[in-house]
């Protein structure tokens, strides 16, 4: 039968650094040997979620030094900045965050490290009136999935590396046009393919409330055990509820994401497998955190059609 419970697991974030010296023989200020060292005249910058860093990193080129706090498979709303961050983001010439409630347990150190440098939140450029809430109010944080609000952002960004360094300004510009017109590029190729999926069809499952601008974007319903923050409960409730959602649509897959435990997710394919429904593992989802570096997942775009092309497979039963 249905399992008896979903017993939500809590990580445990310890923070070890907390009175501890720093261990860093031999080094020099600004060097940093994982992320590549720092070259001469680099706008050094630092950012919270890759889908920040990487575009950064195409429009900035060679003038810029850009690093990522938050890998492959972290996730943004649990996460606690270690002494290393803190030393990044001391070190650094520019900081920009996504914002919105994103990284929530953050907002102090940015508002400490915003006394001394440009510290941006660059999701809260977005006009509020474009922005999405959940029943309380509590405004969508993943605004990286609708393509034209995170031009938005990451413009503000750039005119952020315009007002610091004005020699490069025609530079970044030229960048952010070319770059821009491949994101263009992608949102039409994105509409017209997940366009074919057919109208009952249109319901994309996951584990948490990610993919909100992503379903107004294209169209589609969306259904996210777990609320907007991976900090909301799940209640054996959200689970029986989704079963009836996949019953109703006669949704063929759901989605596992690459930040988030896959549990209550597969907690729903066997709830319904009890209830002789055959609802199969669409594939995973990148929502708040990239692939890893190095991959087509690695980048925005490709991590955007990767998503793309493994909710069209799952919906449409292509590919198999
Ligand atoms: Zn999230």
């Amino acid at each position: 039968m249905t399992k008896q419970m979903y017993k939500r697991t809590i990580k445990v974030t310890i923070v070890m650094v907390l009175g501890l010296s720093l261990i860093l023989t031999g080094c020099a200020t600004k060097e940093n040997k994982s992320d590549g060292a720092l070259s001469e005249g680099q706008i050094s910058i630092v950012t919270t979620i890759g889908q920040i860093a990487e575009p950064l990193s195409v429009i900035g080129g060679d003038k810029v030094n850009v690093q990522s706090l938050m890998g492959p498979g972290v996730d943004p709303h649990l996460y606690n900045a270690t002494q290393g961050d803190i030393k990044k983001l001391d070190d650094s010439d520019i900081v920009f965050y996504s914002g919105l409630h994103l990284e929530g347990n953050m907002i102090e150190i940015f508002e400490e490290i915003g006394k001394r440098k440009p510290v941006l939140a660059i999701g809260e450029v977005v006009p509020k009136d474009q922005l999405l809430r959940d029943d309380a109010d509590a405004v969508d944080p993943h605004i990286w999935f609708d393509i034209d609000l995170w031009k938005q952002a990451l413009n503000s960004a750039v005119d952020e590396l315009k007002n610091f360094s004005p020699d490069n300004a025609e530079y970044f510009e030229a960048n952010k046009v070319k770059y821009f017109e491949e994101l263009d590029a992608l949102s039409k190729e994105s509409k017209e393919k997940l366009a074919q999926i057919e109208k009952e069809k249109r319901v994309i499952v996951t584990a948490h409330d990610a993919f909100g601008y992503f379903g107004r974007m294209h169209d589609m319903k969306v259904v996210g055990l777990q609320g907007l923050s991976t900090e909301d409960e799940i209640g054996i409730s959200d689970i029986d509820e989704t079963i009836q959602t996949l019953l109703e649509h006669s949704i063929p897959a759901v989605f596992v994401e690459s930040s988030i435990n896959p549990n209550s997710i597969k907690a729903v394919i066997e709830g319904a497998a009890s209830q002789n429904l055959n609802i199969k593992l669409g594939g995973e989802l990148y929502s708040d955190a990239m692939g890893s570096e190095g991959t087509p997942e690695g980048t925005y775009i490709g991590m955007y059609r990767h998503n793309v092309d493994t909710i069209f497979k799952a919906l449409t039963g292509s590919g198999e």
